[in-house]
């Protein structure tokens, strides 16, 4: 075995892997470089989901001929000059390698001219090889322009996922600063089409709106938490307002979107009593913190953080989490008629003027009419309609006499128990030949919809109920380009839907059996999909989904009659496997007569 020393051009490739995995990473890196660059209008122009051509054009400072040059070989960086800066920087990140790792893996042009500059200058470079370089004339700012992704690496663009799903990730990353950057204004667009623009605004809310429509934004708290050296502020989820997965998390430090375990902890545990398993709250919250004692500079694609004051920070972030829920005087709300009328590009003339007597009208009202809200909240996110209902079957077809004898075959397990009584309204209590059986009636409805569901899907005749008046779902860009790659997969589940302009769409059907459907089932669904980060929907996430749904579908506390326990015992007897619960938790408790005794201590009698 002979140790060789690589050449450069494959050191250079190899580290290159390192911050560039897929396009979303360039886009990081260049919307942080126009960031660094001081600029207030960044325009994103993508082809291909990134793969054809990246084009990032900001109006900041600019660079010098000199520093043009310079900026695409390894380790150059503007933003330190030696070990004792490495303290002090409050750029967003200066490892100096981003451009020098674009410039190997794909063919670059870089036109930036400086404000006080009469000429502008361009270089492209290709393979990590400089093949042009002249003076000429652009606007002030500076222009990235990357074609051809990968195509000297092939084994990297092997790695990649479906278009759709590189897609999801840059326009992940864009919205992140999109929430957070009310001092920017943000275009993104996709093969020629609008995705996201976000304008600069004086309140962060507006922003949220912005990604996140009103019906997030007024179940938001807000919190601004001020110590000796830490700022905490940003906004958070009510505990009414929750998720199935973390999508919408975001952590910012000093305004650069990174990740942190430990900050994320701290911020359950001020949620703790306050969500149920499986449910995440939604943040946006930005740390403002002295630059030399956090380290963005761990890993090349500066995502993961360290802090040096870790513990102080995480009591911090406990604290006015904790606090901000506590507090709900300053929770914002939205006036009825933006709910709906949203629009993409007109949302911040819409909120500008409403945005200001929301607070105080807030203030005034909210202590007494607490409970109420939270009341009329609940009945709001559920649909409000009528329900017309209607057997849609996908393939037209008469029932199979197969299935028929199917149905009438399955027999009642649970034939001989008698209804006693509900408890709490959460369990069935009965009597049957053993002794007494206890069901607890939401895991039992959970196991009675999914087997009805899935063989409805297995028979494709998935039955569906027609909104009489249609509802209206403001997504945020990923949901809404999740929603869209996935419409078949939806529509499979017996959701039926069409775009409303900008990124809402118009919910016009949905599955039968999800009778109780909230608004958020369908958004959950789309969070689930979003955050798989597959191609193709397999058998297991499918079935992920469905379990979800089935039971989100189920509505918590509902007192029962007599008949209606006595229906759901019934079908839940007649159930493929009725011991327990689709995920996993028994449905029913058995207590034999031997049982009762021996806690009678009658035994020996
Ligand atoms: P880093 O950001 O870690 O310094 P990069 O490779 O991302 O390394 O960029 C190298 C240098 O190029 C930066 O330090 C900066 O001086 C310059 N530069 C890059 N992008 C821009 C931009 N959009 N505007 C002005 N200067 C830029
Ligand atoms: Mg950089």
């Amino acid at each position: 075995m002979t140790i060789k020393v690589l050449d450069d051009s494959l050191i250079n490739k190899i580290a290159a892997g390192e911050v560039i995995e897929r396009p979303a990473n360039i886009i990081k890196e260049l919307v942080e470089n126009s960031l660094d660059a001081n600029a207030d209008a960044i325009k994103i122009e993508i082809e291909n989901s990134g793969l054809k051509k990246i084009r990032v054009v900001d109006n900041g400072s600019g660079m010098s001929r000199e520093d043009l040059l310079l900026s695409y070989k390894r380790h150059t960086t503007s933003k330190i000059s030696n070990a004792s800066d490495l303290q002090s920087i409050e750029s967003l990140g200066f490892r100096g390698e981003a451009l020098a790792s674009m410039a190997e893996v794909s063919y670059i042009k870089i036109k930036t001219k400086e404000k006080d500059s009469d000429v502008g200058n361009m270089v492209e470079v290709e393979g990590g090889i400089l093949l042009a370089n002249e003076k000429i004339g652009c606007p002030d700012g500076t222009s990235v322009e990357i074609q051809d992704l990968f195509y000297n690496v092939p084994a990297r663009k092997k790695f990649l996922k479906s278009p759709e799903v590189e897609l999801a990730h840059i326009i992940d990353i864009v919205t992140r600063y999109a929430l957070i950057r009310k001092d920017i204004s943000f275009i993104l667009s996709h093969n020629d089409k609008e995705i996201l623009n976000s304008q600069k605004t004086d309140n962060q809310l507006n922003n949220i709106i912005f990604v996140y429509g009103t019906d997030i934004a007024k179940n938001l708290i807000e919190v601004d938490y001020k110590a000796a050296d830490i700022k905490i502020q940003g906004f958070i989820s009510k505990p009414n307002l929750t998720r199935a997965n973390k999508n919408e998390q975001s952590l910012f430090v000093n305004n650069r979107y990174v990740r942190s375990q430990p900050i994320n902890d701290a911020i359950y545990s001020a949620y703790k009593t306050f969500l149920f398993t499986n449910r995440h709250p939604i943040y946006i919250l930005n740390l403002t913190i002295k630059p030399s004692t956090v380290d963005v500079n761990v890993h090349p694609n500066k995502l993961d953080i360290r802090l040096r004051n870790e513990r102080d920070v995480c009591e911090s972030f406990f604290v006015a989490v904790k606090k901000a829920l506590g507090s709900h005087i300053l929770i914002p709300t939205a006036t009825p008629e933006t709910e709906t009328k949203r629009k993409a590009t007109n949302i911040y003339e819409l909120k500008k003027d409403v945005q200001s007597n929301l607070f105080q009208e807030e203030k005034i009202e909210n202590d007494e009419d607490e409970q109420e809200d939270i009341e009329q909240e609940k009945v709001e996110q559920e649909f409000d309609y009528t329900i017309n209902q209607i057997t849609n079957k996908v393939e037209d077809r008469p029932i199979q006499p197969e299935l028929v004898k199917t149905k009438e075959e399955k027999i009642n397990k649970f034939k001989d128990f008698r209804v006693l009584g509900q408890v709490n309204k959460t369990f069935i209590v009965t009597e049957n030949e053993e002794g007494l059986a206890i069901i607890d009636q939401h895991a039992a409805e959970e196991r009675v919809n999914y087997e009805k569901f899935m063989e409805e899907l297995k028979e494709k005749a998935i039955k569906k109920q027609t909104l009489l008046e249609p509802k209206l779902l403001e997504l945020n860009p990923i949901q809404y380009q999740t929603a869209a790659n996935n419409l078949e997969f939806l529509e499979k589940l017996g959701f039926t839907y069409e775009d409303f302009g900008g990124t809402t769409i118009r919910v016009t059907a949905i599955p039968e059996i999800f009778g109780k459907l909230k608004t958020t089932l369908l958004i959950d669904i789309i969070n689930e999909l979003a955050k798989v980060n597959k191609d193709i929907i397999d058998q297991e996430i499918e079935d992920r989904i469905i379990r979800m749904s089935c039971r989100a579908s189920i509505k918590a506390g509902d007192e029962l009659s007599f008949s209606q326990m006595k229906e759901l015992i019934e079908e839940l007897g007649r159930a493929e496997n009725p011991y327990s619960c689709p995920h996993g938790r028994p449905t029913i408790i058995q207590l034999t007569q031997a049982d009762l005794e021996k806690k009678f201590k009658r035994t020996g009698w």
